[in-house]
């Protein structure tokens, strides 16, 4: 269905960092054979302290018969993140480039941030959080909305060694206080408030409920440092014109329409009087390799978030390495990922990935529907954008309003589109292929989690010829294997369990304060291999598909599908925008389909289009596939970072009430509605 292999723009390949499947294999296998030599080359081009010594380059145990696990790179070197993203990249003579541009919700609030600038900020954040007593080593917790203070926060904490552990700003105050409880964080940086499209967020007050809650557990956050962001928004939804304002660099107006901000004297202050007294520059702290860089909570789709930890050196060459081939980045392109900091891929390609490249990229605060349905390519068409990376929940969403939105603006800038979050199907890649890159850009479907730090299984823009839907091939350094469900290698074509072999440098090193947990989820399944929870095929072209969570593959009637499969085929249909695929207990079969589709924008929902997709599906797949049930779904539960939710679809396909876990959720009310609607 699917297996047309779409090329590389030849124009793009030929100016690429890798120009052809050949080259790709090459590199890939002196990545594999000579770990040292290739990652060390690498390495070269950044700043060390410290150097390491060869043969202590890398050092692992993935097998639990073994001992403990363990993952280590570049040991005895000394470094500093901030130092290599920013003075390197002044020093050599980029201090007056570009590092961000920031697009407000409101598409008159704009601003932007030199490296020059990106640097001293970062200093004088730095000193102050010197100043509250933060040193090396402790964990600093990040609850902000997507403006420029948010990178200089996290920056400043990796120029003193600080841990940081950023919580995306839409989290409830359960969330966020569950995530400083159990990093035990000295500091809280936040922003009085945020607009996200015409809804207001007032952070601070949830910063206020969230400490409540951690005091009363028995710890205590010493200082909430507080961005005045609604403050200097004089006007949120007004219209006021000039070249910046609003931003870092914008000016701070004591605002007519302050927000209700609660506000404790002895633990609170403001970032910007803070930032008055404080030094220009900081002396970097160098740290180990191994240091900690920071703690990450996963989306928790499956079950509660895992505080991933991420380490120095491995961390930064690889995310430097993933950002520069696979967005083919080259000086002078504007890159632009619509990911939230929150998440790891706003920490990899929206922050340190960029930086570490001198890149110049974009920063949106917004949303892809405020103030209309087009704001994505009034960005890129603004700002003249390169490469765009986004997940197929946004695609899906866009993909409702059809293309006129997208023909509206001038997108002749792109050369590279990106995906990732979960599997891409057929008919959102070729939207995006066809409709948002013209037929001309390279699709980079880049499968990777929390864990793995960067991408693992990715296409390389210039190199790999491309086919909808599959993320086709392992990055550098990775060795991916499928597995039978008794740890037997599949070779050739299969499908089973996807696992790696080895550690490549930006993989996570534990669960922070459970190595315990870290060791059981992830290398208990299969002694010897990091086990993703993935599923994936290999075809015979030797292309991985990956076709979702194990734990949701479905056997019905001894056939064993995945989930990927099935909602590929429902959303060919013109009439549906979204679907997601559970499986129900069945007397006979042992496991029956049971789908939610959402239908187009002005299409319905109806026992005909009902009937159409159990005869598509039975058609394409077979006639065991036929689904059971078909429900309307005018919403599905689904994450903050956008991915649905299977596990309470599965409750609301045998009408269990009792969900679980929901407080990664988006929006609960779509819980309620989905139950009222079953059949
Ligand atoms: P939790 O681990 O708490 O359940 P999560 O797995 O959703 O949450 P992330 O680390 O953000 O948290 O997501 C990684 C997962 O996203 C992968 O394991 C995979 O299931 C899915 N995924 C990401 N990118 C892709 C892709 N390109 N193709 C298919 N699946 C993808
Ligand atoms: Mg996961």
């Amino acid at each position: 269905m699917a297996d047309r292999i779409y090329n590389p723009n030849p124009e793009l390949a030929k100016k690429a960092h890798c120009k052809s499947m050949q080259q790709y294999k090459t590199m890939h296998e002196k990545s594999i054979e000579y770990p040292e030599a290739f990652w060390g080359e690498i390495a070269k081009e950044f700043y060390w302290e410290t150097a390491t010594s060869n043969d202590k380059f890398f050092s692992y145990n993935f097998d639990l018969n073994q001992g403990d696990i363990y993952i280590k790179w570049m040991e005895g070197a000394t470094t500093n993140l901030s130092f290599n993203l920013l003075d390197k990249n002044v020093k050599c003579g980029n201090g007056e480039k570009i590092a961000f541009y920031w697009e407000g919700n409101d598409p008159d609030d704009y601003s932007k941030l030199t490296y020059k600038k990106l640097l001293q900020e970062t200093c004088m954040f730095a000193n102050v959080l010197k100043s509250k007593g933060v040193q090396k080593g402790d964990r600093v917790a990040i609850y902000m909305p997507m403006i420029l203070e948010l990178p200089i926060a996290m920056l400043a904490c990796t120029r003193i060694g600080a841990v940081h552990s950023v919580v995306f700003g839409g989290y409830s105050s359960d969330s966020l206080a569950e995530r400083i409880m159990d990093c035990k964080a000295k500091v809280l940086i936040t922003a009085d408030g945020v607009f996200r499209g015409e809804k207001l967020l007032l952070l601070k007050n949830i910063c206020d409920d969230a400490l409540t809650k951690v005091k009363a557990h028995g710890h205590e956050v010493e200082c909430c440092v507080v961005v005045g962001h609604l403050r200097r928004l004089a006007n949120p939804h007004g219209k006021i014109t000039g070249e910046t304002k609003n931003g870092v660099n914008g000016t701070s107006n004591g605002g007519s329409s302050e927000p209700n901000v609660s506000w404790d004297d002895d633990r609170d202050c403001w970032w910007h009087e803070e930032m008055e007294e404080a030094e220009p520059s900081c002396y970097p702290v160098w740290v180990a390799a191994e240091d900690p860089l920071f703690i990450l909570y996963t989306s928790g789709s499956t079950g509660k978030p895992k505080g991933v930890l991420h380490t120095t050196a491995g961390y930064l060459i690889y995310a430097a390495t993933t950002f520069k081939y696979v967005f083919d980045y080259k000086p002078g392109d504007v890159y632009w990922c619509t990911a939230d900091i929150g998440w790891i891929t706003g920490h990899t390609y929206v922050v340190y990935g960029p930086l570490a490249n001198g890149a110049t990229s974009v920063i949106f605060e917004g949303t892809p529907f405020y103030p209309h349905n087009d704001r994505y390519w009034s960005v890129i068409d603004k700002y003249k954008v390169n490469q765009f990376y986004t997940a197929p929940t946004a695609i899906r969403s866009l993909m409702k309003f059809g293309d006129e939105l997208v023909k509206k603006h001038d997108l002749s800038t792109l050369k590279v589109l990106g995906s990732v979050g979960e599997p891409i199907n057929s008919e959102a890649w070729l939207w995006f292929y066809n409709h948002v890159g013209h037929g001309k850009c390279s699709i980079a479907d880049t499968f990777w989690q929390t864990e793995t730090g960067g991408h693992v299984i990715t296409p390389l823009p210039g190199a790999t010829p491309m086919k909808p839907g599959s993320a086709t091939f392992p990055f550098f350094g990775v060795l991916p294997e499928l597995l039978d469900e008794d740890g037997r290698v599949i070779e050739g074509e299969g499908e089973g369990y996807l696992v790696f072999r080895r550690p490549w440098p930006g993989m996570m090193r534990s669960l922070y304060g459970n190595h315990d947990r870290f060791q059981t989820t992830y290398f208990d399944r299969f002694h010897g291999f990091y086990c993703t929870g993935d599923g994936a095929r290999r075809d015979a072209d030797g292309y991985l598909w990956v076709t979702g969570r194990i734990d949701d593959m479905l056997n019905v009637s001894g056939h064993l599908m995945s989930t990927a499969e099935v909602e590929s085929v429902l959303t060919e249909h013109s009439d549906v925008a979204e679907a997601a695929v559970v499986s129900k207990p069945h007397p006979v079969k042992g496991q029956c389909l049971y789908c939610f589709v959402t239908p187009n924008e002005g299409r319905i929902f109806s026992k005909q289009l009902s009937d159409e997709l159990k005869r598509k599906v039975r058609e394409k797949i077979g006639p065991f596939a036929q689904p059971d049930v078909i429900q309307h779904a005018p919403g599905l539960p689904k994450t903050r970072s956008g991915k649905i939710m299977r596990r309470i679809l599965r409750k609301i396909a045998i009408g269990d009430k009792n969900v679980g876990d929901v407080s990664t959720l988006a929006d609960e009310a779509v819980v309620d509605v989905l139950f009222q609607l079953r059949p």
